[in-house]
C-alpha cells in the first residue's frame, strides 16, 4: 500500500542545532551501518526506516561501506526512498561518508579527491538523490594533505552535490585544522561524528566537546548503546539474532562476568528511575549540551519505539549522574 507519513510526525522529538549553524537535527537520528544489507528482510527494512520517519526521525545516516556488503545499505535506503520517500525529500537529511576501505584499490579508500569525489558520485547514484544533506570524510587520513581532502569537501558543495560537510573519527586537534581551513573557505565544518557512551568517554577525556563548542561545530555520536550493550538483553544471554551473534563489530568476548556486573549496577540505576538501561543510556549522552544528536541503530520498530521513549523521562540527576559515573568508567 502507498506510504503516507504520519500527520503528528514533529510533536514526538525535539530538535537541537548543530553546532553554530542553521541545521536542526532530531535529538535521535537513525543510522544504516548494520542489518540494512542483504542480511535482513527488505520488507522489515523498509518498515523500520517509515516508521523512524514518522516518529520524526528525519536523519538517515549512511556510508558507502554500510552493507553487507559494501554499498547496500545505501541500495537498501535507495530503494525506500524512490518507493515511499521521494514526496519527502525536503524534510529528510540524509548523509552519506566516504574514505573507510571499500576494496583494494588506492581509490576506494583515504582522503584523496579522488577517493571523496568518485565515492560521493557512486552513493548518490545508489541512493537515488542528486544531493545529500551531509558528506563526511569517515576517518582521518594522515598521510593525505588535510588540504586536499577540505578542496575535495568544499568543492562538493559549491557544485550542489552535498549542502554541509561533517568529519568522522578526527582527533580534536586535527578537527580544530580541518574547522579552520573550512571556514577559510566558507563552507563550515557543520558537525563531527564520534563514538560516545556510558562504556567510552573519548570525546569527554580527549577534549573533543571542548573544541566542538569552540569551533562551533556539533556533535553527532555514534552507538550510544554500545551497539547494544547498554540495554538489558545481554544480561542472562546473548539473545538469538542479537549484533553479538552475527556481527564482526561485536564480538561475545566482551560479554564477560566484568560486563555483567557493571551493566547489572546501571540497569539497577535505570530501574530506579522507572526506565530500561536503553533509556537511560541515551539521556546520558543527550546531556551534554555540545551533542547535537544520538545516531542508533535498530533491528526492529519495537526496538525503535522503545529508545524514543527516553525523550519523555525527567533529565538525570546530579547524583544518577554521580552513580552511574562509579559504574561505568572502566
Ligand atoms: P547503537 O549503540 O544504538 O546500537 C544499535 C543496536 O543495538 C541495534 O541495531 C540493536 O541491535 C540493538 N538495540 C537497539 N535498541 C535496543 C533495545 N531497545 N533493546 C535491545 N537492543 C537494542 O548504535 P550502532 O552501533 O548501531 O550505531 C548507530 C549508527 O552510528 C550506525 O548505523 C552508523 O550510522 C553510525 N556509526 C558510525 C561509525 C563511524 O565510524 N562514523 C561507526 C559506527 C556506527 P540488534 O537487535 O541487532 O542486537
Amino acid at each position: 500500500s502507498p506510504y503516507s507519513a504520519a500527520d503528528n510526525r514533529y510533536e514526538t522529538i525535539p530538535y537541537r542545532r548543530s553546532g553554530r549553524s542553521g541545521l536542526d537535527l532530531p535529538s535521535i537520528s537513525f543510522g544504516l551501518w548494520q542489518k540494512f544489507g542483504t542480511d535482513y528482510p527488505f520488507a522489515t527494512q523498509r518498515e523500520i526506516i517509515l516508521h523512524a520517519f514518522d516518529l520524526g526521525i528525519t536523519h538517515f545516516d549512511n556510508a558507502d561501506r554500510y552493507g553487507p556488503p559494501h554499498r547496500a545499505a545505501q541500495l537498501t535506503f535507495g530503494a525506500v526512498l524512490s518507493k515511499d520517500l521521494a514526496p519527502y525529500r525536503d524534510e529528510l537529511i540524509l548523509s552519506t561518508k566516504a574514505g573507510n576501505p571499500i576494496g583494494a584499490s588506492p581509490y576506494l579508500r583515504g582522503g584523496s579527491r579522488k577517493s571523496l569525489v568518485g565515492s560521493l558520485e557512486h552513493s548518490l547514484r545508489d541512493l537515488g538523490t542528486d544531493y545529500v544533506d551531509i558528506f563526511y570524510h569517515h576517518s582521518p587520513d594522515l598521510e593525505t594533505p588535510l588540504e586536499e581532502t577540505v578542496g575535495a569537501l568544499v568543492d562538493v558543495v559549491r557544485q550542489g552535490k552535498a549542502l554541509y560537510v561533517g568529519i568522522s573519527n578526527y582527533r580534536p586537534d586535527r578537527a580544530h585544522e580541518i574547522a579552520e581551513l573550512l571556514r577559510g573557505e566558507g563552507v563550515p565544518l557543520l558537525i563531527h561524528q564520534t563514538r560516545y557512551s556510558i562504556y567510552d568517554r573519548g570525546p569527554e577525556q580527549s577534549g573533543l566537546l571542548d573544541t566542538a563548542s569552540a569551533d562551533g561545530f556539533g556533535v553527532i555520536v555514534y552507538s550510544p548503546l554500545a551497539q547494544g550493550l547498554l540495554t538489558d538483553k545481554y544480561l542472562e544471554t546473548i539473545p538469538e539474532g542479537a549484533r553479538a551473534r552475527n556481527s564482526a563489530f561485536l564480538s561475545p568476548e566482551v560479554i564477560d562476568d566484568t560486563y555483567r556486573q557493571r551493566t547489572a549496577a546501571l540497569n539497577k540505576i535505570a530501574e530506579s528511575r522507572g526506565q530500561s538501561l536503553a533509556q537511560l543510556a541515551l539521556q546520558w549522552v543527550l546531556r551534554r549540551p555540545e551533542v547535537t544528536s544520538a545516531l542508533i541503530g535498530a533491528s526492529s520498530t519495537g526496538q525503535l519505539d522503545h529508545n524514543l521513549a527516553a525523550l519523555s523521562f525527567p533529565a538525570l540527576t546530579e547524583e544518577e549522574l554521580a552513580l552511574i559515573e562509579e559504574h561505568g568508567v572502566h
